[in-house]
């Protein structure tokens, strides 16, 4: 039985005074729900983040890492920089970072294999473009992603995984993929891992949907069977919204 798993993605935005205050408000409203849920938020948030949910259910995510152990990698972030805040998740691969940053499925399958070597649970995202769809190529462009991103990786560590089916054209912008489309592209990335792995390993992983996930889209998006959880972005930065979210 899969636990559905709703993570919001801060993006660049909250300073840690700002992220303190989300913090304080977020708990309280918390209190109660068993619902599984993390925060991914920007290196700076990450500490303080931890310390305030340290009490709750409530993970900590990061949104990017670097692959390498150490080295002169300016800007860059570690693995274990990450493990030594307690992070719980790091989202790999996700679209503005494929879009304005170079990640490549490549760099996204040293990155996943460097955080299997610890605890930290990755959100791996996948999704088209809206020309790609336009062209009749998601799955075989998602069906790509997968098939590179996972290469060389363990059954053992791939049931692990957390998946998140976003389409690049629903982020950010308000239009959001029918849940019929969602579900669809969802069964097809389990099917994907059934091939790549087995049935067992293919039904432990957790597939979220993402794109322009809120309170008045949660429940349809959610309650279809192969997705299990969302990745919100925009919604997820007022802890009203991201708790009405969490509570579909
Ligand atoms: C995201 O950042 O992963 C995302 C899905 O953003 P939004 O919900 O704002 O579309």
């Amino acid at each position: 039985m899969r636990i559905p798993f709703i993570a919001g993605n801060w993006k660049m935005f909250k300073t840690k005074a700002e992220a303190a205050e989300f913090a304080k408000e977020f708990v309280k409203l918390y209190q109660g729900t068993d619902v599984r849920t993390a925060i991914c938020a920007p290196f700076t948030d990450l500490e303080l983040l931890v310390e305030a949910f340290k009490d709750t259910n409530i993970g900590v995510g990061a949104q990017n890492v670097h692959f390498e152990d150490e080295g002169a990698f300016t800007g860059e972030i570690s693995v274990k920089m990450l493990e030594e805040i307690g992070v719980d998740y790091c989202i790999v691969g996700h679209s503005e970072r494929r879009q304005y940053f170079g990640e490549t499925d490549e760099t996204v399958n040293k990155k996943l294999k460097k955080l299997f070597e610890t605890d930290i649970v990755p959100i791996m995202c996948v999704g088209e473009l809206l020309e790609e769809r336009d062209a009749g190529k998601a799955f075989e462009v998602v069906g790509r992603q997968l098939e590179e991103g996972l290469s060389g990786i363990s059954k053992e560590d791939a049931s692990k995984l957390v998946i998140a089916y976003e389409p690049v054209w629903a982020i950010g912008t308000g239009r959001t993929a029918t849940p019929e489309q969602a579900e669809e592209m969802c069964a097809f990335i389990r099917e994907g891992l059934e091939k790549l792995y087995d049935e067992d390993t293919a039904d432990s992983v957790i597939i979220q949907y993402g794109g322009s996930v809120k309170p008045a889209n949660a429940t349809e998006i959610m309650n279809m069977p192969e997705i299990d959880g969302a990745l919100v972005g925009g919604a997820s930065l007022k802890p009203v919204d991201f708790m009405a979210i969490i509570d579909f």
